[in-house]
């Protein structure tokens, strides 16, 4: 079978890899779509990101969809033909944070396609591939690609959940990528009343706004775009920073009102630098935001009750043959948004 194998940075090859068996509590599945995250981005420009440096080959890719090809022994409500949503959460279900249910922060997490814990764990990104039934979630009705969308989906209602109460909330979301859009809509869906976003490319701008942001503010063309929301200390509840650029978040932080709400779900390459005397006098809170785990479920729910539309978001689909270009596709932030490949 193909996989889609980083061997360093810029040096990202399709090899033949041996497809697995299911073992009990196992499903084999033929993978439909596989969409290309920040993360496998970090991989495929620069080796890794911040500390985190690929020290041997691995399979990229954590966003996945498959069809059932065939069941392990003891596996019960799943059946073959069918599409399913891949979590690629894996916890330990015993480490202390599990048993706290803080599965996110799991001691022994085997997150797909991380390069963080030494040997890496190998990614999603194969024809065929080998899951926890526990890690599949029906699907019925979505689309591959859809149903590929349920992990960065996953991530903003985590981060959604971590900003605490939304209903009639004034919110503030920079970084206008794949994931400050579903911050955009998860927000919207919890209840908030007012959504601004900010970006430094038009192309991102317009996607926010497709996806239910009230206003746009291009702080590259518009530097002073933000300043009428200075007045009073600031006028938003909520930030979700999703950028990680050090820049938006002190933009962020300067038009949030007193005890607003930092969400930062952007993760710089260096660790980035805060206001903090802003943050002391204005009493704001600051919620790190990593991943998810219960929120995958949700995640795929929502969209299977149509309450979430994540397809406007999915700007290109490139066969697995073309993985090369895809990924070259999803570093042009002027025309790509979410960049799918396609197994089958
Ligand atoms: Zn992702
Ligand atoms: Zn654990």
């Amino acid at each position: 079978m193909k996989s889609i194998v980083i061997h360093a940075a810029k040096d990202l090859r399709i090899e033949d890899r041996p497809v697995e068996e299911p073992g009990p509590g196992q499903v084999l599945l033929r993978l439909a779509a596989g969409g290309i995250c920040g993360s496998d981005l970090h991989y495929y420009n620069h080796g890794g990101f911040g500390t985190v440096r690929l020290k041997e080959p691995m399979i990229l890719g954590h966003e996945v969809s498959g069809v059932i090809e065939s069941l392990g022994p003891g596996v019960n409500g799943l059946q073959t033909g069918q599409l399913v949503a891949v979590s690629p959460s894996r916890p330990c279900y015993s480490c202390r944070y599990c048993r706290e249910g803080m599965h996110n922060q799991c001691l022994n997490m085997r997150f797909y396609g991380s390069a963080m814990p030494f040997p890496h764990i190998q990614g999603a990104f194969r024809e065929m591939l080998v899951a926890d039934a526990i890690q599949c979630i029906p699907a019925d009705g979505l689309t591959a690609g859809e149903a590929a969308m349920a992990e960065p989906l996953a991530v903003c209602l985590h981060a959604t959940r971590r900003a605490g109460e939304m209903l009639g909330k004034r919110v503030l979301v920079t970084g206008c990528g794949p994931i400050g859009l579903l911050s955009i809509i998860s927000a919207r869906r919890a209840g908030a009343a007012e959504i601004v976003a900010v970006d430094i490319t038009g192309f991102t701008l317009s996607m926010a706004m497709r996806a239910g942001a009230d206003k746009t503010i291009n702080t590259r063309s518009e530097p002073e775009g933000l300043a009428p929301y200075l007045a009073d200390k600031g006028t938003f509840d909520i930030l979700y920073e999703c950028s990680g650029a050090a820049a938006a978040l002190a933009q962020g932080i300067a038009a949030l009102r007193p005890r607003g709400t930092i969400v930062q779900l952007g993760l710089g390459g260096a660790e980035m630098a805060l206001p903090m005397s802003t943050v002391t006098a204005k009493e704001l809170s600051i919620n790190g935001s990593f991943r998810f785990h219960p929120e995958f479920a949700v995640g795929v729910e929502l969209m299977r009750k149509g309450l979430i539309d994540v397809k406007p978001l999915i700007t290109h689909s490139v066969p697995v043959d073309e993985a090369l270009s895809g990924f070259e596709l999803a570093n042009d932030r002027s025309q790509a948004m979410k960049v799918q490949i396609v197994f089958a």
